[in-house]
């Protein structure tokens, strides 16, 4: 079989420091990301295109 999978990286733009930011192909909605730049997390907001939003603060401590 001579399948090609051209598997390009999707990038975006972290919100917080500005650099382009690669993301897995797979990306789904909602999911957290590290900005490898500013290490900001980065939650995907959508897809095609990819947009990136800052990912809320999640409290350590969840009450538990
Ligand atoms: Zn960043």
């Amino acid at each position: 079989m001579t399948t090609r999978e051209e598997v390009d990286p999707v990038s975006a733009v972290c919100p917080e420091c500005e650099s382009p930011v690669q993301t897995s192909v797979q990306l789904r909605l909602s999911e957290v990301i590290d900005c490898a730049d500013c290490r900001t997390e980065l939650e995907v907001v959508a897809v095609e295109p990819v947009l990136l939003a800052l990912a809320p603060e999640v409290e350590e401590d969840w009450g538990e």
